[in-house]
C-alpha cells in the first residue's frame, strides 16, 4: 500500500458514514428525474444487456496475466487498451507518462526448520529487500500487537518477529504489513513476518506495500497464510522453540516508464469541464488483478464506451483514466494531477472504482453538502437496479483520486457489496471467476449513468473546496 492508499483506507473505513440529508427541492428532484431517467434507463438497459465489460476484462487478465509496476504485462495491456479503446471510436486516446517504483519478487520461500521442518505458504512483501542467498535462519519471536513487541523487546534481538494479528478491519490490520517490518528493525530483528491480511484464508497468503520507515534498518519482510501464522503461534504458545529459514531475493531495480491510460467523449458545449472515471490498471504480481482492479478499470472504461455507442454527447467532456502504479507508489495518480494541475478546477467530479466491482449498493462521496444533494439525485435514477445510495466521507473516498480531492474536486466510489474483498486480495485467487458478470455490469451501469448525468447537467456540480 502506498501513502496514498494509507489516506484512502483510513479516510474510507475510520470514519462514520453519514446518509445524506440535505433534502433536494421538489422541483431539482422533478427536474433530473425527468430529464435523465430515459437516458438512465438507456444506460442501464445498455449495460446489463450483456457481459461486454466481463468478456473483456477476461480477454485482459487471460492475455497478460498480473499487472506489476516496471513489468513487461503491465506495458503490454496498457498497449492492448489504447488499439482496443481507438477501436470503441474514443476520442482523444493517450498514455500519458510516468515513471513507476521497479520492485521484483524474486524466488522466495520461507521453510519451518524446527520444531517440524516443512514448507510454509509465503509472499514477499512489495518493496522488501531480500535476504543473502543462503537465507536467514533465526528462532521467531511471536507477538499479537506493536504493544506486546514493546512489551518483549528484549526478546527480539537476532530474531524473526513474527506479528500474529488477527482481521479486525483493513486500516488497523494493514498497520502490521505497512509498520511491522520497521518496528521489528528497530528492536534488533533480523527479518519480519506477519499474518496474512485478510479476513478468510485457504493458506492463501497475501502481499501488499510495506513502509519502511528512513529512522530503522531495512530487514526483509514477508506475508504467511493465516494458518501457518497460527501454527507457529501454537508452538510458541507451548513453549516450543520456532526456528524459521526465510529466503528472498526481492530487490529494487530504477524507476521505468509507464503510462496513464486516457480516453475521452469530448462535451458538446463544455469541452474543457471534465467527469474522470476510472480504476487502476497496475495490479501486484499475483493471480491475475482481475478483482484488484481490473475490474474497476474496464467497467470505467465499459461505462464511457457505452455513453459513446449510445451516441450521448453531454454538455462536459466523459474522461476514462486508468491509473498506473496505484498498488506500490501512487505515481499515476500524483502524475496524473501534476499533468493537468491547470485544468482541476474545471474537473466536476472524479469518480473511482477500486473495491472490487462487486454488486453496486450506490456511491461514496467526498464533496459538498450542495454536491450532495445534486449527487442524490443523480443516484435516483438508479433505482432500476437498486443502487441509489449515497454515504458522504471526509477527505477522500479513493486512492487514485485522493489527489483530486486534495485540489477541491468532488470524489467518488462505487460503493459496493465487498464482504468477499478481503478473501482474495493481493493474493493467487484474485481470478476472473470471482467477480460475477452482471454484478460487474450493474457497476458499469451506476458508472456510466452519474457520469452521465453530472456531465450533462445545466449546472456544473459544486466544488468540494476552493482549488
Ligand atoms: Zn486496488
Amino acid at each position: 500500500m502506498n501513502p496514498i492508499r494509507v489516506v484512502r483506507r483510513a479516510v474510507a473505513c475510520s470514519l462514520i458514514l453519514l446518509p445524506v440529508t440535505t433534502a433536494p427541492s421538489r422541483a431539482q428532484t422533478s427536474s433530473i428525474a425527468a430529464d435523465y431517467q430515459a437516458i438512465a434507463d438507456s444506460l442501464i438497459h445498455a449495460a446489463t444487456a450483456d457481459s461486454a465489460a466481463y468478456l473483456r476484462l477476461g480477454k485482459l487478465v487471460d492475455t497478460f496475466g498480473h499487472r506489476l509496476s516496471g513489468s513487461a504485462s503491465l506495458e503490454a495491456t496498457i498497449a492492448w487498451v489504447l488499439r482496443e479503446m481507438q477501436a470503441d471510436g474514443l476520442q482523444n486516446v493517450r498514455g500519458e507518462p510516468v515513471m513507476v517504483p521497479h520492485w521484483v519478487r524474486g524466488a522466495e520461500s520461507a521453510d519451518l526448520v524446527k520444531p517440524r521442518a516443512t514448507p510454509l505458504k509465503m509472499l514477499g512483501l512489495g518493496g522488501s529487500v531480500g535476504t543473502p542467498k543462503s537465507g536467514i535462519t533465526a528462532p521467531v519471536l511471536v507477538v499479537t500487537s506493536f504493544d506486546e513487541l514493546s512489551r518483549r523487546a528484549s526478546e527480539a534481538r537476532g530474531k524473526i518477529v513474527l506479528f500474529d494479528e488477527p482481521f479486525t478491519e483493513y486500516t488497523a490490520t494493514r498497520k502490521y504489513r505497512s509498520d511491522g517490518p520497521s518496528a521489528a528493525a528497530r528492536v534488533g530483528a533480523v527479518a519480519c513476518l506477519i499474518r496474512s491480511v485478510a479476513t478468510a484464508s485457504i493458506r492463501s497468503p497475501h502481499t501488499g506495500q510495506l513502509d519502511y520507515d528512513s529512522t530503522a534498518g531495512k530487514i526483509p519482510a514477508a506475508a504467511l497464510s493465516v494458518e501457518d501464522a497460527m501454527m507457529l503461534h501454537r508452538f510458541a504458545d507451548r513453549g516450543e522453540p520456532v526456528v524459521v529459514t526465510l529466503r528472498m531475493g526481492a530487490r529494487t531495480l530504477p524507476d521505468a516508464p509507464s503510462r496513464n491510460v486516457v480516453a475521452e467523449v469530448v462535451g458538446r458545449e463544455k469541452p474543457d469541464e471534465v467527469v474522470v472515471l476510472g480504476g487502476h490498471i497496475d495490479s501486484w504480481d499475483v493471480g491475475q488483478g482481475a478483482m484488484d482492479d481490473g475490474g474497476g478499470a474496464v467497467g470505467a472504461w465499459e461505462a464511457v464506451r457505452l455513453i459513446h455507442r449510445l451516441g450521448l454527447r453531454p454538455r462536459r467532456t466523459v474522461r476514462v483514466v486508468l491509473w498506473t502504479n496505484e498498488e506500490n507508489g501512487g505515481k499515476g495518480a500524483l502524475a496524473y494531477r501534476d499533468a493537468h494541475a491547470a485544468d482541476l478546477a474545471r474537473h466536476v467530479l472524479a469518480m473511482e472504482s477500486d473495491n472490487g466491482a462487486f454488486n453496486p449498493k450506490g456511491y461514496v462521496l467526498a464533496g459538498s453538502d450542495s454536491a450532495a444533494a445534486v449527487v442524490q439525485q443523480v443516484a435516483g435514477l438508479m433505482q432500476p437496479i437498486n443502487a441509489t445510495g449515497v454515504q458522504r466521507v471526509d477527505g477522500s473516498p479513493a486512492a487514485d483520486i485522493t489527489p483530486l480531492a486534495e485540489a477541491g474536486v468532488a470524489t467518488m466510489e462505487i460503493d459496493v457489496e465487498g464482504s468477499r474483498y478481503f478473501w482474495y486480495h493481493h493474493s493467487d485467487s484474485d481470478t476472473l471467476d470471482k467477480l460475477d458478470p452482471a454484478e460487474l455490469a450493474r457497476c458499469v451501469a451506476a458508472m456510466a449513468v452519474m457520469a452521465y448525468a453530472v456531465a450533462d447537467l445545466p449546472d456544473a456540480l459544486p466544488h468540494a473546496a476552493a482549488p
